[in-house]
């Protein structure tokens, strides 16, 4: 607790000092603190920078655009020498993960342990120690909300996100300070009659989660069904598109603040009154492909942009490719920020399944993909070719019994629907493939493709035939 408290006296001075010219030396600063670091607990890191002639003797002329990028895979294949922690390894944390979850939980009593999908079919791990988490507590906490915590009085947050299986946001609410907060884990994939009364009986201070979550009881609230007066609403995790802000504002009252995190980053950046994302750049540098002279063919992709995360001290993630759109803007924004502004281009709100059920709709979150990210299956897409209809495509390695496979998938499925309150309603198969393509106009690799999706690309494909 005392490092939080220190931690946000800390980002509540430097906020308020903030210039442009400020926020780029603190951001240097930080970076040479980082690659200090890096050269002196990470092997992977050293031996990958001295393959470039970047040695800890070289720090004080170093720029970011000396170093090489890194992907997500290299990470992976790489865990080991890359954690900055050497008790730490790639087979401790799966067996860690094989213990169940229980979002208040640390690992080793010391470290926040993250687990994303990702496009590669290959589960991504990401870590924070306690130290981490309070700068990035501090961060959001002084930032992206406008009620501050007070004693005596805790406030509720109620946010409906995934709520199991090591995903970024319900793993890091368990680090909220109890004595502050109350925290309301709300799961995005039971059924929405549950989340209504849930948030009725709840009755939030603050109102938060994945924005097609957050959109989803906005409609219920405008239906009458739900009765909630929040007083602040974050969304995050994934695209908010204007309509989903605008009818969201329509039942509350309220413009949500959108904050743009990964489990890459909590705290990337959050909207201004403007709607306008601020990137936080004296904890991160975002470089865009366009705005570099020379790129790695393997790195050079108009789809991503490279995020360097000058606050996570375990896991480091210095150039590291991301994978969502975005543009820079370089023009100031009315509100008076130092900080840049982004705009998201393309999030994840396509990969959520939408299902009618008694006159009503339901949705199953993407994450519900981790769940099908079973040993010995190569790739998987979730086909919706009909309203309540999916047929799970999967492509499997030649070491697997495809029997098995079949079965555990298929409980995996049947678990899903059950949970959600859609086993009457929703029906699927299971097909084995030799070979799933990528999206052809992204170059992605798409895990769900809705059912608006599949109607397009039919359509598509026969204009192109
Ligand atoms: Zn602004």
């Amino acid at each position: 607790m005392y490092n939080l408290m220190q931690a946000l006296i800390d980002e509540k001075i430097n906020f308020s000092l903030f210039t442009k010219q400020i926020i780029e030396e603190i951001s240097e600063q930080r970076l040479k603190k980082l690659l200090r670091h890096v050269l002196t607990h990470s092997p992977f890191y050293k031996s990958y920078y001295l393959n470039v002639g970047v040695t800890l003797k070289h720090i004080n002329e170093v720029t970011i655009k000396d170093l090489p990028f890194v992907s997500k895979s290299l990470l992976m294949e790489n865990f080991d020498s890359i954690i900055c922690d050497q008790d730490i390894t790639h087979k401790s944390i799966q067996q860690y993960f094989s213990n169940g979850f229980n979002y208040k939980e640390w690992y080793k009593n010391t470290y926040k342990v993250l687990k994303t999908s990702g496009t590669t079919g290959k589960p991504g791990v990401f870590i924070y120690s306690k130290r981490d988490c309070d700068t990035l507590k501090s961060v959001l906490i002084n930032r992206a909300t406008k009620i501050k915590p007070s004693i005596g009085k805790k406030i509720k947050i109620a946010s409906i996100f995934d709520t199991d299986d090591f995903h970024a946001g319900i793993s890091m609410s368990g680090t909220a300070p109890e004595l502050f907060y109350k925290i309301f884990p709300i799961a995005i994939n039971q059924p929405i009659s549950n989340t209504i009364k849930m948030l009725n009986d709840i009755q939030p201070d603050i109102l938060g989660g994945y924005a097609s979550g957050v959109y989803m009881v906005a409609i219920e609230q405008l239906k009458g069904n739900l009765k909630i007066r929040p007083l602040e609403i974050t969304c995050t995790g994934e695209l908010l598109t204007n309509s989903m802000r605008t009818t969201i504002f329509k039942a509350f009252g309220k413009f949500p603040t959108n904050v743009y995190a990964a489990s890459e980053s909590l705290c990337i950046g959050q909207s201004c009154e403007n709607g306008n994302i601020h990137i936080n750049e004296d904890w991160h540098i975002i470089e865009s492909p366009k705005d570099l002279k020379y790129i790695d063919d393997n790195y050079l992709n108009e789809q991503c942009f490279y995020l360097t995360n000058l606050f996570n001290y375990t896991f480091p993630l210095i150039r590291y490719k991301m994978e969502d759109r975005v543009e820079l803007s370089s023009e100031n924004c009315s509100c008076g920020s130092p900080f840049h502004h982004l705009n998201l281009l393309e999030g994840r709100t396509e990969d959520v399944l939408t299902f009618e059920t008694n006159g009503s709709s339901e949705i199953l979150f993407h994450s519900i993909i981790v769940k099908l990210l079973i040993p010995g299956i190569e790739r998987f897409q979730i086909v919706q070719y009909d309203m309540n209809k999916l047929l799970v495509n999967v492509c499997v390695n030649n070491k697997v019994n495809k029997n098995d496979i079949y079965q555990k998938v298929n409980d995996e499925m049947n678990e899903i629907l059950t949970f959600k309150g859609l086993k009457n309603f929703v029906t699927f198969s299971i097909q084995f493939s030799d070979f799933i393509s990528n999206d052809v106009r992204t170059g992605k690799f798409r895990y769900i493709i809705p059912y608006q999706k599949y109607i397009t690309t039919k359509k598509e494909h026969a204009i192109l035939v």
